[in-house]
């Protein structure tokens, strides 16, 4: 075909301005014009309304949209999903389904809270404390549903139907009252439990964080941190092993003064080798190259064991804060999960701040030291740091080694290391008391379950979000912060009289304090106290546990709480849970599609 020359372009022109189309149309205006067609029309509603639900729902498309945080404006990755969301139920709506399109809000939080805190110039949560926490929620409540014209803007002008005339909020009332009752329904199975384990901690937001909120996107940044390889001194009757020095390796030599004990593999073979420096090392045979910048090409080897044949040495603490306190501590321990690609073999155990450490220690009756406080300060029980944040006093902890010659090698190490999703400082692993689910009891059947779903693509089903299902561990549902939905459990504040009550409902709260609360938010919630029934010096109170819910559990609450299940809806809910439909980027396997899934 020949190229078209300019007069013929000319001549196509006239004749398509003759069947009316404009050479150079305008995009953006004819997108505009279609959209106030369909604002004056009605079209999106009517779309809905013109098509029955049908019997119990029967001919519904039952579409969830993912509530996005309130607090922020939506990015590339809304949009993006917002054409899926948009896309499929249109197409339902064109086979005749009825499908209605609810926006929501996810308005608690960590993501509100550092907003607040950075309108309001806040850095500690002590100020907080300080303005007081009506004020700092009211800051919150303020910097939540401050876009939702603008979400409403793009939304619409990409358009995408979305019905915000009916959104949800996860702030609201009834919303809250239904979390609320979820947390007491699985309260009454046996579901929810206090316990003090070891989580991934920030130390700025002073708050736990759940396994979710330490696996997505961008949590693991690179940082550097001092690895430091030092020396334990054995003592034992053994001759081989008296004397020698056990070499640990840790990436976070902040740990050391609270050390309590030296884990092993009971099948590693370990060696005893005299160094160049005429000191007799004891580690992983496997590692002995490792080290031969400072042992040498071929070390002597004194003696050779097994882990197993270690287990019980015992060895000198290289800190003395701890010294002497307890008969189980300070010895070598056996560990299954110790390995020799890394390190020395031979794990430095701190429980209070390793997940796996604190198991070790309590499989042999070792209490947890706990020396770092909220903000990841050394206290008092440490007193040449006192004061200090941990990260802070890493160089000063070395420093304090090498003087005493114990320090092996001391090398920068490059890592990716989980760090805030929100504020993002480096996390620290710390052990503290939380209120968690125990996804592990019915783990098996979220497994089961996950088999009915039809993932697109299908290779999620049983790798990221199956493997993922298949790891669950507990989740930590408690935050140490004031923006959220509360924790509804009262204790009593003397634990001569013992009592835990839990609360489901706002009946329940009125029945028992004489006042039907108006809002749920803290203080409000906090201000709720009664006499403990089970004291009769009639001295001690019920008092709330500070906490808030993880605003995950809230989200995840969504396919009953939206419509404020069981309160009212109860028929509406059985034909619309769970689901048919449900679009979201795939991090949401280990958020948002994990918490409904649970
Ligand atoms: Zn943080």
């Amino acid at each position: 075909m020949p190229y078209p020359k300019n007069t013929d372009a000319g001549k196509a022109t006239t004749s398509t301005e003759a069947a009316g189309v404009p050479v150079q149309p305008s995009f953006p205006e004819l997108e505009r014009e279609v959209l106030d067609y369909w604002a004056k029309d009605g079209t999106f509603e009517a779309s809905v309304q013109a098509r029955e639900a049908g019997e119990k729902g029967s001919n519904e498309y039952v579409f969830y949209d993912g509530p996005p945080f309130a607090n922020g404006l939506p990015h590339y990755g809304h949009l993006l999903t917002g054409y899926v969301k948009d896309v499929v139920p249109r197409y339902q709506t064109m086979r005749g389904r009825r499908v209605e399109r609810r926006f929501g809000w996810d308005c608690h939080g960590l993501p509100a809270e550092v907003e607040a805190e950075k309108q309001l110039g806040i850095k500690h949560k002590n100020e907080i404390e300080r303005m007081g926490i009506a004020a700092f929620n009211d800051a919150c409540r303020s910097s939540v549903l401050r876009y939702t014209r603008e979400w409403q803007d793009y939304v619409t002008r990409q358009a995408r139907w979305v019905d915000f005339a009916n959104d949800y909020k996860t702030l609201d009332l009834d919303y809250m009252e239904s979390v609320m009752w979820a947390f007491k329904t699985l309260w009454d199975k046996g579901l929810i439990y206090e316990g003090f384990r070891v989580l991934w901690y920030c130390w700025r937001c002073e708050t736990p964080l759940s396994n979710t909120e330490t696996k997505m996107d961008d949590v693991y940044l690179d940082r550097q941190d001092p690895a430091v390889t030092v020396g334990l001194t054995v003592t034992s009757d053994d001759e081989r092993l008296d004397g020698v020095r056990a070499l640990v390796w840790t990436t976070t030599p902040w740990t050391l003064p609270s050390n309590l004990a030296a884990a092993v593999h009971p099948d590693v073979r370990y060696v005893v080798v005299r160094g160049q420096d005429g000191q007799r090392y004891l580690l992983a045979e496997a590692r002995v190259a490792a080290y031969a910048r400072e042992l040498g090409e071929n070390p002597e080897v004194l003696a050779a064991f097994t882990g197993r044949e270690l287990a019980g040495t015992r060895y000198v603490p290289v800190f003395d804060f701890f010294a002497g306190q307890q008969p189980n501590a300070h010895q070598v321990l056996l560990a299954d999960y110790v390995t020799t690609e890394d390190g020395t073999g031979i794990v430095h155990i701190a429980p209070a701040y390793g997940e796996e450490d604190k198991e070790v220690t309590d499989a042999a009756g070792i209490e947890v030291v706990t020396p770092v406080d909220e903000r990841g300060v050394f206290d008092s029980q440490v007193p040449p740091y006192e004061g200090m944040q941990v990260f802070e006093a890493n160089p000063h902890i070395i420093a304090d080694l090498k003087k005493r010659g114990v320090v092996l090698r001391h090398e920068t190490y490059d890592h990716a290391y989980p760090h805030c999703w929100r504020c993002e400082s480096p996390l620290i692993q710390r052990a503290v008391s939380s209120w968690f689910v125990a996804v592990t009891k019915f783990r098996d059947r979220m497994v089961e379950l996950n088999k009915q779903i039809n993932w697109v693509p299908g290779h999620i089903r049983d790798g990221q979000f199956g493997k993922w299902l298949e790891n669950a561990r507990d989740w930590s549902i408690s935050r140490n912060r004031f923006w959220g939905s509360p924790i509804p459990v009262w204790k009593s504040d003397d634990p001569k009289y013992p009592r835990v009550d839990v609360y489901g409902s706002l009946d329940e709260l009125a029945r028992d304090f004489g006042v039907r609360p108006e809002d749920l938010h803290r203080p409000m919630i906090d201000q709720l106290t009664r006499p403990n029934p089970d004291d009769p010096t009639g001295k001690s109170m019920m008092r709330r546990v500070p906490e808030v819910l993880d605003c995950w559990f809230e989200s995840g609450s969504m396919p009953f709480a939206q419509v404020h299940y069981p309160f009212e809806n109860a028929e509406w809910f059985e034909h619309h849970y769970p689901g048919d439909f449900i679009v979201e980027y795939n991090g949401q396997t280990r958020g948002w599609f994990y918490t409904l899934h649970v």
